[in-house]
């Protein structure tokens, strides 16, 4: 099989690339082993919420040329500032021509709520989502929080806990309903995923609006966990439309809905492109000539090759196993590339869960022009984008998806500019 370019990893990173090579016309296929942390998503995505040192960022982009200054390995340091602030208007206009529908200011950040009920700092939200301005004002004073009866991947009362923080008063409603019923007799059914497919059938979409037109009196707004459309996508328009009081999703806990159905979209917006989508297919191996990427070999494709002009190794951190820890280095699988990471593996962690770990700005390293180094040499044409690069902290800095859809853009343009 012949492509222009073959990436390696259909997650954030490696859809965004696709879609951006397939619109220039580009040949593209995507193997992709599994599922991707998108699957995981909040509804938002970061940019970049707080500095290395801690300092929570209010408008990301002045916020980057000071990257570059005290953090050059940084991902956005290597792009450098001009590439970022040109093309961070080109990320949400992928997402929504996808039909992924965001909203938000690369210029300022706004906050998401975690399902703890904790605010982040984030860029681009999910239409629907409940979002803030301020991280001390919530854009009502009383809300009524509802959650689906023996649910347990969201906590109505930690959000209220944080909530009354700000003197939001929290009313709490519980809905249950006969085939809700059917899903709680195993309760390792009772998952987000599972409960929006209740949820899509019209007669019992128009019985959760009734409920909570009757719990949600005297309230300024709803709050519902991301439990709605996972088959249609207008179901929360509809409720929505049914309920008098301004209705806003908080994330759940992992099963994601927006996440899942991100992922769809995007696949969906790169398939339609002509590009060519193998899920389930695990990259095993390359040949090479002459320092660059002749083919790669996969699991499924057996002795069949995927020939290419460029490659995109876009296969995520240790979370997707793009990144796999041994006792004494950090491996990258597939090609065996240079990693970045300290050798003394005392220093790879902390015992403290919450403290910035080192392990975390491990990865593949790279040129300026992100091409993967093997051996201390840069090779040709292979590209790193996502969550595989070296030198950020994706949850401490929050700027996990800031990264992923740039680094896409980025090496899209290298290759379509032929470097
Ligand atoms: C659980 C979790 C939740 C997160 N939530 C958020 C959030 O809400 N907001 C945010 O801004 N950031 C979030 N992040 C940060 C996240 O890293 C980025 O947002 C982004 O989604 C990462 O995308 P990626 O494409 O770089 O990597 P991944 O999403 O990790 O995708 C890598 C893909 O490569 C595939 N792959 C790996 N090896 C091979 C192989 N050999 N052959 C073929 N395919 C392979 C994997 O199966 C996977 O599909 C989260 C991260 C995690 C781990």
């Amino acid at each position: 099989m012949k492509f222009d370019v073959v990436i390696i990893g259909g997650g954030l990173a490696g859809m965004v690339c696709g879609i951006r090579l397939a619109e220039a016309g580009k040949k593209c296929a995507i193997v992709s082993q599994g599922q991707s942390a998108i699957h995981f998503s909040s509804g938002s995505f970061d940019l970049l919420g707080r500095m290395p040192d801690g300092t929570e960022v209010s408008d990301p982009i002045a916020a980057m040329a000071e990257l570059g200054k005290i953090a050059p390995e940084h991902p956005y340091a290597i792009m450098g500032e001009k590439f970022c602030a040109e093309h961070l208007q080109q990320a949400p206009e992928i997402l929504r021509s996808a039909g992924i529908s965001v909203s938000g200011d690369c210029r300022k950040n706004h906050f998401r709520i975690t399902p703890m009920g904790k605010m982040k700092p984030t860029w681009l939200t999910i239409d629907g989502y409940l979002t803030t301005a301020s991280s001390e004002r919530l854009p009502f004073e009383k809300v009524c929080i509802i959650n689906v009866e023996g649910f347990l991947d969201f906590y109505p009362e930690f959000i209220a806990e944080e909530f009354r923080k700000q003197g939001v008063v929290c009313n709490f409603g519980t809905i249950n309903l006969p085939d809700l019923e059917r899903i709680r007799r195993n309760p390792s059914e009772m998952r987000s995923v599972n409960i929006a497919r209740v949820f899509d059938r019209e007669e019992n979409l128009e019985v959760l609006a009734a409920k909570i037109r009757e719990m949600a009196s005297g309230c300024e707004a709803v709050i519902l966990p991301a439990i709605i459309g996972i088959g249609r996508d207008d179901a929360f328009d509809v409720l929505k439309s049914k309920v008098n009081t301004p209705l806003y999703l908080l994330p759940t806990l992992p099963p994601s809905i927006p996440g899942i159905k991100a992922q769809q979209a995007l696949q969906h917006r790169f398939r339609s492109l002509g590009g060519e989508y193998f899920l389930g297919d695990t990259v095993l191996s390359a040949e090479w000539k002459d320092g660059r990427v002749k083919e790669l070999f996969t699991a499924n494709h057996g002795d069949i090759p995927f020939r290419a002009d460029h490659f995109v190794l876009a296969t995520g951190s240790f979370f997707s196993k793009g990144l796999v820890a041994t006792p004494d280095r950090i491996v990258e699988p597939v090609f065996g590339a240079d990693t970045v990471f300290t050798p003394d593996r005392a220093e790879w962690y902390t015992l403290r869960f919450f403290d910035r770990q080192n392990y975390q700005a491990f990865g593949v390293r790279t040129d300026r022009s992100l091409r993967v180094v093997k051996e201390g040499v840069p090779i040709e044409n292979l590209y790193c984008a996502g969550a595989g690069l070296a030198g950020f902290h994706p949850v401490q800095e929050g700027c996990g998806a800031g990264v992923s859809l740039l680094s896409a853009l980025f090496v899209a343009d290298r290759i379509l500019k032929g470097e």
